[in-house]
């Protein structure tokens, strides 16, 4: 856990005070659980109990002071912490899920539609076999065999589209669910169907207002 203070937007607790600089200080939770705060080069310093710091230990309850006029307590800056790692690394299966789940949609249809378009042709194999064999001189038989051959192609087509307009319905359902799914966890914004790999290059939300952090730092 790490907090940024500052005049900047992109801190995570944001200070409007002309004598604070843009990025000021830090308070980052190390792993023995103890509360670190830095200077980040600020112009006016930064003080605790009226002494300047460069690097201190401090407690929930210290009050700290950046430049001359700002005065915050540490619990208040604690508050703003916008650690989301944990929620956005479960956004990794949501995302690989999505992709297996629409190439599956994909293939499968894929597939049946070539079954459907080939079938009444096979079908038109079996009655020119069945003709040709029993059909000499058969008038009936002949014009039997004639529409089936005009029907088949027809037929295939038909079905075979039928088929293919059942990929677009159910990639949308999935499409639709994803949208929900794939969210910054804390503001919510749906991320697009960027990969998760890149998202988490960017490490932050970039929604300004939303300051979530997707990646511990
Ligand atoms: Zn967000």
């Amino acid at each position: 856990m790490s907090i940024r203070i500052g005049k900047a937007d992109d801190n995570d607790y944001v200070v409007d005070d002309p004598h604070v600089s843009r990025h000021h200080a830090r308070i980052t939770r190390v792993e023995d659980g103890g509360l670190l705060l830095e200077d980040l080069g600020s112009t006016n310093g930064t003080f605790v109990n009226d002494v300047q710091i460069m690097r201190k230990y401090v407690l929930p309850t210290d009050r700290i002071r950046l430049g001359d006029t700002c005065s915050l307590l540490v619990s208040e800056v604690l508050k703003s912490d916008n650690d989301y790692s944990e929620e956005f690394a479960a956004l990794r299966d949501v995302y690989d899920d999505y992709v297996k789940a629409k190439v599956k949609i994909q293939s499968s249809n894929q597939f049946k539609i070539r079954i459907f378009q080939s079938l009444p042709f096979a079908l038109l194999g079996v009655v020119g076999v069945v003709v040709g064999f029993f059909g000499k001189g058969n008038p009936v038989l002949f014009a039997a065999s004639l529409i089936v051959t005009v029907c088949a192609p027809t037929i295939g087509i038909y079905l075979g589209a039928k088929q293919s307009a059942k990929i677009p319905r159910q990639l949308q359902e999935l499409a639709n669910r994803f949208k929900i799914d794939y969210v910054c966890p804390k503001c919510g914004t749906f991320l697009g169907e960027i990969p998760w790999e890149s998202l988490r290059n960017r490490k932050r939300c970039p929604v300004s207002s939303c300051k979530a952090k997707w990646v511990r730092e």
